[in-house]
């Protein structure tokens, strides 16, 4: 049976690191404090919000909510980003996405101060991490690269095959493994052969948002399977976007849904926390 890589456990790692690096801060005098900005009350964001003041409180973070009604303008919500970012003490802004239609999602990124763009979204930061060069790095592909350093993976000269490429995971998980040093290769919607493709990697990144799309017949034996999809199937349990009990028999490791990479996206958010006050 394959190494189950355990999200849940190395997340908790990592926040406990976070903790004890914001205590150290305290002891010095200096608090960390994350804003976060939530438009509508789409349910799942709320969710996602309120885990984030949890994780704040856990780790020591400080966090500021501002719940503003779907109505709020593009000019009101760029204000009050303004405002954020001229306060010293708050040291990193987060919008929670999607935004409603109204409103010009890119606009509000490139508002938020690059030095307090803690989701690691603004174009400074990506090119940033495109030129190698300090910044913050978006949350669920940091968290990746987390999982697989701390579970023993090797990135260095693997083939590493990253199926998506969105701005906030397919694309910085490319430059992030690239960084490590991987051979890395970006498939998309309109990859001519993707089972070819996939079954090159030593190590495979799924991040397609389609339900156990990613099967066997695409997954090269010993391979390491990353599953970055959340989706609730017909019974209302979670699943990925790779099959799970089809894919884990063939391969040497694999993140379960849930329990796998989605914790580590939040804990990533308190790191970056920690590292803005730097
Ligand atoms: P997007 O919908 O933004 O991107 C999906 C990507 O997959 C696109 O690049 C698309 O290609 C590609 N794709 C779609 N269908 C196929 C296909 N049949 N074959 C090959 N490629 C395909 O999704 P995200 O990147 O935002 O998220 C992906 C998944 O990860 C979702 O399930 C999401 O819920 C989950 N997620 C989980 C997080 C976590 O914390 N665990 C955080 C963020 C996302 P093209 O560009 O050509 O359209």
């Amino acid at each position: 049976m394959p190494q189950i890589i355990d999200g849940k456990s190395i997340s908790a790692q990592i926040k406990e690191e976070v903790k004890e690096k914001i205590s150290a801060l305290k002891a010095q005098g200096k608090t960390v404090t994350l804003a976060v900005i939530q438009v509508g009350a789409d349910p799942a964001s709320s969710v996602y919000v309120g885990n984030k003041k949890k994780a704040c409180a856990y780790v020591g973070i400080e966090s500021l909510a501002y719940e503003l009604p779907e109505e709020t303008t593009q000019e009101e919500l760029l204000s009050l980003i303004g405002n954020l970012n001229r306060k010293e003490e708050v040291n990193g802004i987060l919008v929670q996405l999607p935004l409603p239609k109204h409103i010009d999602e890119d606009a509000v990124i490139r508002a938020i101060d690059a030095g307090k763009d803690v989701d690691g979204f603004h174009p400074q930061s990506v090119g940033a991490l495109c030129i190698g060069q300090p910044g913050f790095v978006s949350c669920t592909p940091a968290g990746i690269i987390e999982l697989l350093k701390r579970s023993g993976v090797e990135i260095a000269g693997k083939e590493c095959v990253v199926v998506g490429r969105s701005n906030i995971v397919g694309k910085p998980m490319a430059l992030l493994l690239l960084r490590e040093n991987g051979t890395v290769t970006v498939a998309h919607s309109k990859t001519a052969d993707l089972k070819e493709v996939t079954k090159r990697a030593d190590i495979l990144i799924v991040a397609v948002g389609k339900p156990k799309m990613i099967t066997r017949d695409y997954v090269k034996e010993g391979a390491v399977v990353i599953d970055v999809g959340i989706h609730r199937n017909e019974n209302n349990k979670l699943c990925g976007d790779v099959d799970y009990d089809d894919v884990a028999p063939v391969c040497s490791a694999i993140t379960p849904v849930p329990g796998g990479v989605g914790p580590m996206t939040i804990a990533m958010l308190m790191y970056n926390c920690a590292e803005a006050v730097k």
